[in-house]
């Protein structure tokens, strides 16, 4: 049996970090049991789905690179499909017309509530040969078993059993004939050959009622596994103000997908005790039985810490095209500078973003401003003939390596009797405009020669 999985988000809102983490497991599990992993758009709430919706949708799964094998498939298209199964459950006699008004069905539930019961439909038009009221636009409903018991083994939850007294006839179609969420799902997953139904858990209380309309249209069962929730790091459930923004925000602050998988995969599933996971390693790995039934709490600091943690350790190359998005966002021209794989190692170890990397490699790209303090506390006279030594040292360098250059500034320090901060600083303000930066050898060979000698140029006039 190969497997098939799938993801299936309703485009009502942005793809969040928990539907992230949804996608990721679903597409683990294709992976790691090479089988397939489909994408289905559950668009039929029409008034809340939107075409922005998907697009931010596909373009989340895109950046994270959860590509599925088959889809997407959007429900709105398979509008036929439902009525002729809801047409076949009717025919078979395993579901109904139901033509209860509002007002009576708000009755029964406000009865039932007095009476402290669940308030549950009482399957008014179940098996009743009454001629229907006139002007009504009748629901239809699923026949619920009314005895037994539901049974499945949830990968993640262990035995879950429901009794069927406790479901009470679910509507498939709407008044206007359209079919609901449930069902929808059920024929999607049986026409798509799912065999493993990976989601949160808080679908859990469908899949009951799923397994019995499953059962009544003789279809496979998949396998469910239910996901525990995210929670935020103050135990509330995740929310946007934790961070539970679109996944595009995080592209946009500065992650690489890379940490964002690593950090998701961790949240909620265990290996031993290993943290650092590539996407390789994770797809060959990931099971269900080490899921977590408990939630998960969300850590942002974690998330930083991965997202250093490759920075530094990909070949730059991989993180190269991630940096240029920042430039482009930070509107710096790649073009006027050095190699994008060159300032990634240098500048990496002091860097919690790509963003921050950007912003921080401003001065090999574009013309600097100098920093008030930093030039009042370094370039001072004192200063000035180790620069304007420097200086004509440098023009006469033919091999702009960070060995020669450090060559240079240890030359200089000799002759000045200065000590080597005493001229690293100075020479670091003056080609930087300010007094952080990677080692000064490797900044300066970064920046180039022609700039490194005119920036000391503007700095030694600015010296009184
Ligand atoms: N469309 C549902 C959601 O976005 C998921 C349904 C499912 O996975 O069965 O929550």
């Amino acid at each position: 049996m190969t497997v098939r999985t799938r993801f299936a988000p309703s485009p009502t809102g942005y793809l969040h970090i928990g539907g992230v983490r949804t996608a990721l497991f679903s597409w683990l599990y294709a992976r790691q049991q090479q089988g397939q992993f489909i994408l289905r758009i559950e668009d039929t709430d029409r008034e809340r789905s939107t075409d922005e919706a998907v697009e931010v949708i596909m373009q989340g799964m895109e950046w994270c690179g959860l590509h599925h094998d088959e889809g997407p498939f959007y429900q709105t298209k398979r509008m036929d499909r439902y009525k002729e199964v809801i047409q076949q459950l009717l025919d078979e006699g395993k579901a109904y017309y139901c033509y209860c008004s509002k007002e009576y069905l708000e009755q029964l539930r406000a009865e039932q509530m007095e009476k402290g019961e669940k308030p549950r439909y009482n399957g008014y038009w179940r098996d009743r040969d009454e001629a229907p009221p006139e002007g009504v636009s009748p629901v239809i409903r699923f026949k619920n078993p009314q005895e037994g018991e539901v049974v499945f083994t949830d990968l993640v939850k262990g035995t879950i059993r429901v009794s069927n007294q406790e479901l009470d006839d679910l509507i498939i179609a709407r008044g206007d004939g359209t079919p609901t969420y449930n069902f929808t799902v059920v024929v999607d997953d049986w026409d798509m050959n799912i065999t493993h139904v990976i989601r949160g858990d808080d679908h859990v209380n469908n899949t009951p009622r799923q397994i019995n309309i499953l059962q009544a249209l003789g279809a496979p069962i998949p396998q469910y596994g239910h996901l525990p929730m995210i929670l935020g790091n103050d135990g509330q459930r995740l929310s946007k103000r934790h961070g539970a923004v679109s996944v595009m925000n995080y592209r946009d602050d500065g992650f690489l997908p890379h940490a964002l998988l690593n950090y998701l995969v961790r949240l909620g599933w265990s290996h031993g005790d290993q943290e650092i996971f590539s996407v390789e390693e994770m797809s060959k790995l990931f099971d269900l039985e080490h899921v977590n039934v408990a939630p998960s709490k969300f850590n942002p600091e974690k998330l930083i810490w991965l997202n250093q943690h490759y920075m530094k350790t990909l070949p730059p190359a991989e993180v190269e095209p991630h940096l240029a998005f920042q430039f482009e966002q930070l509107g710096i021209d790649a073009s006027q500078g050095p190699a994008l794989t060159d300032i990634i190692p240098a500048l990496a170890e002091r860097a919690k973003t790509l963003r921050e990397l950007a912003e921080s490699s401003r001065y090999f790209y574009q013309d600097i401003t100098y920093d008030e303090k930093a030039v009042a506390k370094n370039l001072k006279e004192e200063a000035k003939a180790a620069l304007q030594s420097m200086h004509d040292k440098f023009a006469a360098l033919e091999d702009w390596q960070p060995e020669a250059i450090h060559t240079v500034v240890e030359q200089v320090a000799e002759e000045q009797g200065l000590k080597m901060g005493k001229v690293a600083q100075p020479l670091r303000v003056a080609i930087t405009g300010n007094t952080v930066s990677p080692s000064i050898d490797v900044t300066a060979q970064l920046i180039g020669k022609a700039r490194c000698l005119q920036r000391l140029n503007t700095a030694i006039s600015m010296i009184h």
